[in-house]
């Protein structure tokens, strides 16, 4: 019998990523996530013949699609001989960015926004053994003063996706949808927050047009969070708000990237609000048993609002990116949770679960 073993996305892809026999590949087998069919979910949306898919990246070894482009980042932090890998983050690229330092021997050092990560997030920078500063500011606040420390020293690689590596990483989710369905997705959505991933999708879509391996290209829907919409608005804005906290961003370092796609594609970048967001997480974990966090859930808020706007061609193959785990936020979780939830304090005695149940 052949055994099948797991690899990463840079030994996955690597005649894509033109890998050197002897690069550093630093690696937690991130990729291959599945993509999951939605029958539930697309039955509600009420348009003929609609397939609906989520590719479910909270499967990541970190819970996030942030590993995708973390492990190009950090080998190439390797390869160049860093000491330190640096970003700035919501949370997600902090777990990542420390698991993969520590993967490789490097020292990791991630800034916060004080007060404003979710608690799974936190756990993790801090089980990874990252140094972890937290600033009185916002993520804005905290990239730019990553940007200049990069700049002091080689010593420090920054890992944020102002990295070009973080970006080519992250084209290798494209690359699965494509190589699962044997075709491009007809329409995607995607959350939007710093707008690295919208970018790396696009290209990888189109570097697989390229070279033949898809003949169309998708339309793609991006989403922001009501409160924190400045691609939606046209310029930047200083206090982005939203529940979804990895996608309060104010000003996205990929903008140009972002309005390509959007642009290229005869697509659209939107906003949903909170509610619609909340909204879209519970009905994922209850009716399609898929738990991702709220950022995630921006996608399917926005797969509601096109339906509800006409936008859906029917026949089409949807796929929606669940950028990342529902357990990563357990306070978000309980709160929505326990709206309609089934939960009774009773004895411990079987007749009084049996009535309770009424048998
Ligand atoms: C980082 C992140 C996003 C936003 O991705 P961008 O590339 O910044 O647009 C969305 N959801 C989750 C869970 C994230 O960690």
């Amino acid at each position: 019998m052949m055994m099948m073993m797991s690899v990463g996305i840079l030994d996955r892809y690597r005649s894509l990523y033109n890998l050197a026999d002897d690069y550093p590949v630093v690696s937690l087998h991130e990729g291959s996530t599945p993509l999951i069919p939605a029958q539930r979910l697309a039955k509600c949306l009420r348009v003929e013949g609609l397939k609906v898919f989520l590719k479910y990246e909270g499967l990541n070894p970190t819970g996030s699609f942030k590993d995708r482009g973390m492990t190009y980042a950090v080998s190439q932090a390797k390869a160049d001989g860093a000491e330190y890998v640096i970003c700035a983050s919501t949370g997600n690229t902090s777990a990542a960015c420390a698991a993969y330092a520590t993967r490789a021997g490097l020292k990791a050092l991630v800034i916060i926004p004080e007060g404003k990560i979710a608690l799974g997030k936190l756990s993790q920078a801090l089980m990874y053994g990252a140094t972890i500063v937290e600033i009185s500011g916002n993520f804005d606040q905290a990239l730019s003063i990553v940007r200049e420390l990069g700049e002091m020293t080689p010593k420090l690689a920054v890992v944020n996706s102002i990295n070009p590596y973080r970006i080519e990483g992250q084209k290798s989710g494209a690359w699965e949808i494509c190589d699962d369905l044997g075709k491009a997705p007809d329409q995607f959505f995607i959350p939007v927050g710093n707008a690295g991933n919208i970018t790396a999708y696009w290209r990888g879509f189109e570097q697989y047009k390229a070279i033949g391996k898809i003949d169309s290209l998708p339309q793609m829907f991006g989403y922001q969070a009501a409160g924190a919409a400045p691609l939606v608005l046209g310029h930047p804005i200083d206090n982005p708000e939203t529940v979804a906290t990895a996608i309060r961003i104010g000003k996205p370092a990929s903008w140009d990237g972002a309005i390509t796609a959007k642009t290229a594609s005869g697509g659209q970048i939107d906003s949903v609000t909170d509610a619609e967001i909340l909204s879209a997480y519970h009905c994922l974990a209850r009716h399609e048993g898929v738990f991702c966090e709220p950022a995630s859930a921006a996608s399917v808020a926005g797969l509601f609002k096109a339906a509800a706007e006409g936008k859906l061609k029917p026949h089409a193959t949807v796929v929606c990116i669940l950028t990342g785990n529902g357990l990563k936020d357990p306070d978000n979780a309980i709160d929505v949770g326990m709206k309609g939830a089934n939960r009774v304090a009773l004895p411990p005695d079987r007749q009084a679960i049996a009535s309770f149940l009424g048998l």
